[in-house]
């Protein structure tokens, strides 16, 4: 509960340094982060609402109140306002913002049709995203947050030590992919947040997903699974695994791999930047005549959203910091032939980085 008390604390600052009146925070992983609410996404507004200065409230439809309340943001001595149906609740907040409010921000996924009420209720003000404020304080995790993220990694790494039991010749990737989706709630997960199966020639489809195709000896297969913990925290790892003996060419790609995303997670340390470090990993799959066949960014941060800010991508001079969380997450595709991907999220740590999946890294031959 400090910890909230302190994000909304940071957040309210934030907001007043830059130059904003007020935050508007609908459902969704913002208002989660500030207040510990997973409020459903409705038609009806739900919002917190953060002045600049003054407190914070929380405006909720009356049938929500109550588990409003029974949320962690009931214990955070904050007003929980209830409005009826036939209330206007955008009328409510704007009436309750400091008076000739000139700049407001709206969290980054809010509904097109809730800002647009907002700005027909606030016609003197300009709306922003709320996300340029909050994304300086969602990519840089707490100690707690860390431990979060370490704990869904454990969880993903078990379901990828079963994958085994479910990837076998003769199946489709459609049904390898519902027994590793059962596998992921079992291991911890109160969501699955996506399974990409790919096998063959559709390793070479980066968002893959499943399709009906049968599983066959001597393929590759791309699998890159996550979900979303009970804290609220996400998993996501890549593991490429061959079900029987694959092609000479399939092994000669992945040794290259290897050692482009081993080589990125041992760079990881605070001041390198986003794009050294997508580089670190580029310049070896480039050297090895793969360049053209690395088609992504190394990676993307990862907390309350499975893709969030940090963003691992040739353009971006941010420098790593202490807390930063982010997959490594190179692959290399053979349009036609196969794919491998290899991932990992890592931690930047004061003195360079920690690995949060631990499962094997080396090609895992099944039996075929
Ligand atoms: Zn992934
Ligand atoms: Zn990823």
């Amino acid at each position: 509960m400090d910890e909230i008390k302190r994000r909304l604390a940071a957040a309210q600052k934030a907001t007043g340094d830059a130059g904003l009146e007020a935050l508007l925070v609908a459902p969704g992983a913002d208002l989660r982060y500030l207040t510990g609410y997973q409020a459903l996404p409705l038609e009806r507004l739900t919002c917190l609402v953060l002045p600049a200065e003054g407190d914070p409230f929380l405006v909720v439809p009356l049938l929500e109140q109550a588990a409003a309340q029974a949320s962690p943001a009931g214990a955070l001595d904050i007003e929980i306002t209830g409005f009826g149906e036939t209330d206007d609740a955008y009328e409510l907040i704007a009436r309750r913002l400091p008076p000739r409010t000139r700049r407001f921000a709206v969290d980054n996924h809010m509904w097109a049709e809730k800002l647009l009420a907002f700005q027909a209720a606030l016609p003197d003000a300009q709306a922003g995203l709320a996300g340029d404020v909050l994304l300086e304080l969602r990519m840089r995790k707490s100690p707690q947050e860390v431990e979060a993220l370490r704990r869904a990694a454990a969880a993903i790494d078990r379901v990828h030590r079963r994958i085994g039991e479910w990837l076998i010749p003769g199946r489709t990737e459609a049904e390898v992919a519902k027994d590793i989706a059962d596998g992921i709630l079992a291991a911890g997960h109160t969501t699955v947040d996506f399974v990409i199966v790919g096998s063959g020639p559709n390793g070479a489809s980066p968002h893959h997903e499943v399709s009906d195709r049968v599983i066959r000896s001597g393929d590759p297969v791309v699998v890159d699974i996550g979900g979303t913990t009970p804290d609220g925290y996400c998993s996501d790892s890549t593991r490429t695994y061959a079900v029987g003996e694959p092609p000479a060419a399939f092994r000669e790609l992945y040794e290259v791999l290897l050692r482009a995303q081993t080589a990125q997670t041992e760079a990881v340390r605070p001041g390198l930047t986003a794009e050294e470090l997508d580089a670190v990993g580029r310049d070896i799959i480039t050297g090895a005549g793969y360049g053209e066949h690395f088609i992504h960014r190394t990676g993307h941060g990862i907390g309350m959203e499975t893709h969030e800010e940090p963003y691992i991508v040739a353009g971006s001079a941010r420098p790593l910091e202490p807390g930063m969380a982010f997959s490594v997450e190179p692959g290399i595709y053979l349009p036609g032939r196969f794919g491998a991907r290899i991932e990992d999220i890592a931690v930047c740590t004061e003195t360079g980085g920690e690995r949060l999946n631990l499962t094997g890294r080396d090609l895992v031959v099944l039996p075929g």
